[in-house]
């Protein structure tokens, strides 16, 4: 295990109508809130509402940015800075999905700084200071409502690009899975696949003698599996979307599933190429990509697929080698996606090889990306090409 520092400072509110305590969660932090959410899904479920009566109680000047998109644009995100500065904002809520979070993370760190709020996801700028914000969750999925990151799309030049930092953390998350009862089939098999993904992420490491941080990834992958298909036959089943919910935010929170281990991270990195440029899903463009990145780096080491196959998917060792497993594994894998109805190849979206060398140079824009096994850009364009 290597040495390591864990810090995580997002306030989690979990259970049904703990909506009820948004007033007090947000009072402490000023009078003027700007409230950040998607297309209208909040409207039509009466969260709208309910956050409103919320904001008037501690009589709170509200500003609206709504209209933030699946795979949140950097235009939607500087439009939230000028509201901020103009209308001296001190607060940003966040209700929605991923996109909706992420949005509201940089629009809470490009408020202080002087310059372009995209240099942070080139990497020219660090944060250094943000607005304050918080959330309301009401998709199961990218963990953003306990950790610092956000992901962000520049339609002009076609990129998809991500930060990190200890001032972008939700102060504090109102987690009530009864918000997603509503999510459509489509999404909530988004939402599987994303959370699953940030596990393996974490899991498929080269990092030795952690075997808390590999129990505690395997039961989270365990605790999806069994509730997955039981939240899309019944998606008001409450057990199932709390414990989706419950997995999602551990999945990615900063990484304390797997302190102390080197994280991979490479399949995020292709599929924000992917949706950089075709603008899909973020789960369904790693169900695509992820069983053929297994497929691509299990020789690196294959007793963690071995294990990963026995322990996950309950695959019988018998005479099998830790080959055989490993590759039991990875079809157990893509048979699960494909039986939730998440897609196995780029054909699905219509996406061929014409944009196949622009995605794998820019996904090793900054140098070869995950540690399982370090990709350089010939890497990437044969898993795509496993993927079409
Ligand atoms: P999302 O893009 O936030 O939302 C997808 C769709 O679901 C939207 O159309 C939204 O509609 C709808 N929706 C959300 N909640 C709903 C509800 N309760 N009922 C009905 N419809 C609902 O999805 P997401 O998967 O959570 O976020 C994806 C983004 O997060 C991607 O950009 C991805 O790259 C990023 N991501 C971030 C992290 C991170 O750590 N920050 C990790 C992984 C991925 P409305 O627009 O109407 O709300
Ligand atoms: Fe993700």
């Amino acid at each position: 295990m290597k040495s390591f520092t864990y810090q995580n400072p997002t306030k989690i509110v979990f259970g049904q109508g703990t909506t009820a305590q948004l007033g007090e969660l947000v009072e402490p932090y000023g009078k003027t809130v700007l409230l950040v959410y998607g297309s209208g899904s909040i409207k039509r479920t009466g969260l709208y509402d309910q956050v409103m009566s919320q904001l008037h109680s501690i009589d709170a000047k509200v500003v609206e940015l709504s209209g933030i998109e699946p795979n949140p644009r950097l235009t939607s995100v500087k439009r939230g800075i000028e509201l901020c500065r103009g209308e001296g904002v001190d607060f940003i809520l966040a209700v929605g999905g991923g996109s909706v979070l992420d949005a509201a993370k940089a629009i809470a760190a490009g408020v202080p700084y002087d310059g372009d709020v995209w240099d942070f996801f080139m990497h020219k700028a660090a944060i250094a200071d943000a607005l304050p914000m918080g959330a309301i969750l009401t998709l199961s999925a990218t963990g953003s409502e306990m950790n610092g990151n956000a992901v962000v799309s520049n339609w002009e030049t076609k990129q998809k690009r991500s930060f990190g930092s200890i001032h972008t953390y939700p102060r504090f998350s109102i987690l009530d899975p009864t918000l997603t009862f509503s999510v459509p089939r489509d999404q909530t098999v988004n939402g599987i696949v994303d959370i699953m993904s940030h596990v393996f992420e974490q899991y498929f490491s080269l990092t030795e003698d952690v075997p808390l941080q590999e129990r505690l990834c395997e039961s989270i992958l365990q605790t999806v599996i069994e509730n997955a298909e039981l939240a899309l036959d019944k998606p008001d089943s409450y057990e199932a979307r709390a414990n989706l919910m419950l997995c999602g935010t551990l999945a990615l929170n900063g990484g304390l599933i797997s302190v102390g281990m080197a994280n991979d991270w490479a399949s995020h990195g292709i599929e924000h190429e992917i949706s950089a440029i075709y603008d899909i899903p973020h789960g369904a463009g790693l169900s695509i990509v992820f069983p053929n990145w297994m497929k691509y780096v299990y020789a690196e080491r294959v007793g963690r697929f071995a294990q990963y196959a026995e322990r996950v998917w309950g695959i019988e060792r018998g005479s099998k080698s830790d080959e055989d497993m490993a590759l039991a594994g990875i079809s157990a894998t893509r048979a699960f996606f494909t039986r939730i109805g998440a897609p196995a190849t780029l054909s699905f979206y219509d996406i061929g090889e014409e944009h196949l060398d622009v995605m794998a140079r820019e996904a090793v824009l900054f140098g070869p990306i995950g540690n399982f096994k370090k990709l350089h850009e010939q890497d990437v364009k044969e898993i795509l090409v496993m993927a079409l």
